[in-house]
């Protein structure tokens, strides 16, 4: 494989790919992988001689990784998640071919595990035994599992007010968790720095090999639809690195021949928290913080995103676009999910309350092709559903059958 090196998305500085630290010296912007093309022309060959059952995804996409080593043996057989045409779903939304990506079904329930994986083989090859992240649930989750199965030392830095609801479900994993009191987007940048002076390797939302994690989803996308690129691929988008990794997927499959276009990506953010929004609407060229941010659910709730100025850059340079929902939108697209048997975080559902939103008003065709990122399960955020109002029936053993005749006679 050519050599490849980090290229900074704002300067277009370059710098080698053994460095850790994820930032431009010179603008600070989001350091990425170079587009790599892979080794393979011919899709033909490219289903057919690659496929097992018991391939993970660097198995599978290797040749579009510029990994010098890897080890199989930290794959918890993350990815190739389903990807689900709807059925109700299709009707609701008034959609002719309407598909989801069920990234629920991830060893840690989210997405995020892609990118952990492929970044922990960045951290082994430079020698690091130790690694860490920042986060308010889903990539604590992933970071804490994948580090216990590597037996390396994790670090884990939460928000002081992070609720016991979120905070075991990484504790099973038994890494160092600490809560740190203080401005929670500055912790972002913070743990970099003491991650560069203590030799922890902070796999944070969006450096480079988290970002190259989330290109599988892309591939596998074109994969599954027979190489017939969606019009629309819809994603919740919170520090942006899930969505820059999307969008350099199907950059790195069009740039090497296997398809022939590229599909028009829509970003979604909460109406509470929505940073990259506000910045495209208002044709910023920088995002500005959200000071107050008030969302329900912490997972797409970034009040600075550490990707928006580089997502604002490539949405404008593909046609991409932006837009929001409001809560209630969200919680009622977790019910609409739910109507197909997939039980998603409302993070997650805001893809499919923005599609409701945007066939509403023309933007989506009938007949236009989506997929929409399903990101993460609403399992881990039981505490949500209160704000639902689920209706239940009670009964005796002896007056069980009356009960039943009666539901059915209704
Ligand atoms: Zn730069």
């Amino acid at each position: 494989m050519e050599k490849k090196n980090f290229l900074c998305t704002g300067c277009q500085k370059k710098y080698p790919l053994d460095r850790t630290f994820p930032r431009c010296d010179d603008c600070f912007e989001p350091l990425e992988v170079e587009i790599t093309q892979g080794e393979i022309s011919k899709k033909r060959n490219y289903i057919s001689n690659n496929y097992t059952l018991n391939q993970n995804i660097l198995d599978r996409y290797a040749s579009f990784y510029p990994l010098s080593r890897i080890n199989h043996k930290l794959s918890l057989r993350e990815g190739f998640t389903p990807l689900i045409p709807t059925n109700q779903l299709s009707s609701i939304l008034d959609l002719d071919n309407l598909y989801l990506k069920n990234e629920t079904v991830n060893p840690t329930w989210s997405f995020k595990d892609r990118g952990t994986f492929v970044c922990l083989q960045h951290a082994k090859n430079l020698g690091y035994t130790r690694i860490g992240t920042v986060s308010s649930g889903n990539m604590a989750v992933s970071v804490a599992a994948y580090g216990a199965r590597a037996n390396m030392q994790t670090f884990i830095l939460v928000s002081s007010d992070m609720p016991l609801e979120k905070i075991q479900p990484i504790l099973i994993y038994n890494p160092v968790l600490i809560k740190v009191k203080g401005d929670y987007g500055q912790l972002y940048y913070e743990s970099l720095k003491i991650g560069q002076e203590t030799g922890i390797y902070f796999l944070n939302s969006d450096v480079p090999f988290r970002v190259e994690g989330s290109k599988s989803i892309s591939f596998e996308i074109c994969e599954q639809l027979g190489y017939d690129v969606p019009e629309y691929v819809v994603i919740p988008t919170s520090s942006g690195g899930n969505s820059r990794g999307i969008i350099k997927g199907f950059l790195e499959f069009y740039q090497q021949g296997l398809i022939n276009r590229l599909p028009r990506i829509i970003c979604v953010q909460l109406e509470g928290c929505a940073p990259i929004y506000q910045a495209w609407k208002n044709k910023d060229e920088k995002i500005s913080p959200v000071q107050e941010p008030k969302a329900i659910d912490h997972a797409i709730a970034n009040p600075y995103p550490p990707s928006g100025n580089e997502l604002l850059r490539k949405l404008r340079m593909y046609d991409g676009m932006v837009t929001t929902v409001s809560d209630n939108e969200a919680l009622e697209s977790q019910v609409l999910l739910a109507k197909e048997g997939i039980f998603a975080q409302p993070a997650a559902a805001v893809s499919i309350a923005a599609i409701k939103k945007l066939r509403a008003n023309g933007i989506i065709d009938k007949k236009n092709k989506c997929v929409a990122i399903i990101t993460g399960s609403g399992l881990k955020y039981s505490g949500i559903l209160n704000k639902h109002s689920f209706g239940s029936e009670t009964c005796t053993l002896k007056t069980m059958k009356e009960k039943i005749v009666s539901i059915l006679e209704k």
